[in-house]
């Protein structure tokens, strides 16, 4: 008898199926793909392919066998109450969007360490003022999680000269970055970070990571540069340390509340700087290899690369 094809339904809110469907049916065209709402059949769907799903559409599946998602944070999905449960689901680790992280994170540090957010701020006074220069020897980056994006913004770092330590859940051996675990590696971590970077997946773990408590622990006039998730940092905290002058500068992309709420103390504040979540965004270019081969896994039966632990939340 022969087999029935894989029923993928494309299921997005804030992504358009056509930047994806027509590449995926030329690649895969054994399978059978179909964008929410246009789905004919809810039970025959095998697999689910999510990037910010509307709430209860994955609840309609009631045969679903595997979850894709096109982002590398599953913070989202994984607190639907309507996601099914035990069913297993894949996170996207896109080469071109850890690329993009590494540039992101690159540019952020050195416009710190380069001054050039006080050069900003001088050019718009007509103020002429040499600011004393440091090498990136002179500097310490702590990065919080070791993981797809932390390692490889680690490494182009250390590559500069800073010097880098960086922290996870479990011990990790990175060439030319100093690795720690544990609260007090977490501790060690923030004392030497003249630049914080927070790299981490959003779990019950991590929420408000970045508090008063743990800032007070930064050397004095240090930057935090928050590129994972809003609620990593507590926002009341963040911006007392930046008006005691604690902090120099923050640069953040994503929000407690995304968009940024226009009344929003940050926007207009002198020492923070805002992107509209933007520091890694997925490329189709090089993500599209990454899930057909993971489609194609499932449907030989075998385990999809980069599984969601649940348990961890990540
Ligand atoms: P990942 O590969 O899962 O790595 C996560 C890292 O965090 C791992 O090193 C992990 O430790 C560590 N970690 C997790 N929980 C921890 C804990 N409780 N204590 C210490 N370390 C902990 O994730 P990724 O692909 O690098 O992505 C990280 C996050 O970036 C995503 O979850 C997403 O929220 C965010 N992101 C943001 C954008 C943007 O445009 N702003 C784009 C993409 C992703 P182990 O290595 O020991 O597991």
């Amino acid at each position: 008898m022969a087999k029935r094809p894989t029923r993928v339904a494309f299921v997005s809110s804030e992504i358009a199926p056509a930047r994806w469907l027509p590449q995926l049916e030329t690649a895969l065209p054994e399978m059978r793909f179909e964008a929410w709402p246009e789905v004919a059949n809810a039970q025959a769907v095998d697999v689910a392919l999510v990037a910010a799903p509307p709430a209860g559409v994955l609840g309609r599946f009631s045969n679903l066998r595997f979850i894709q998602s096109l982002w590398m944070g599953v913070d989202g999905l994984l607190s639907d109450p309507t996601l099914p449960r035990g069913v297993p689901i894949a996170r996207l680790v896109d080469p071109g969007m850890v690329a993009a992280m590494s540039e992101t994170v690159v540019a952020r540090v050195l416009d710190w360490h380069r001054h050039l957010y006080r050069y900003r701020a001088q050019q718009a006074a007509r103020e002429w003022k040499p600011l004393k220069q440091f090498m990136a020897t002179d500097r310490t980056v702590g990065i919080l999680g070791l993981g797809a994006l932390g390692v490889d913004a680690a490494t182009k770092l250390a590559a500069l000269g800073f010097r880098v330590c960086g922290w996870s859940r479990r011990r990790k051996t990175i060439p030319g970055v100093f690795c720690h675990t544990g609260t007090e590696g977490l501790e060690t971590v923030l004392r030497q970070s003249d630049v914080l970077v927070c790299l981490l997946p959003l779990t019950a773990a991590t929420r408000g990571i970045v508090d008063a408590r743990r800032i007070d622990l930064l050397p004095s006039g240090a930057c935090v540069i928050n590129l994972a998730r809003g609620a990593h940092v507590v926002e009341h905290d963040l911006l007392a340390a930046l008006d005691a002058g604690r902090l120099s500068h923050a640069y953040l992309d994503v929000f407690e509340t995304e968009p940024l709420p226009d009344d929003h103390p940050y926007w207009n504040h002198p020492q923070v700087s805002v992107t509209p979540h933007i520091a890694a965004l997925t490329e189709p270019r090089t993500a599209l290899a990454k899930v057909v081969a993971n489609l194609e896994r499932f449907a030989r039966g075998e385990t999809p690369e980069a599984l969601v632990d649940t348990a961890s939340g990540y």
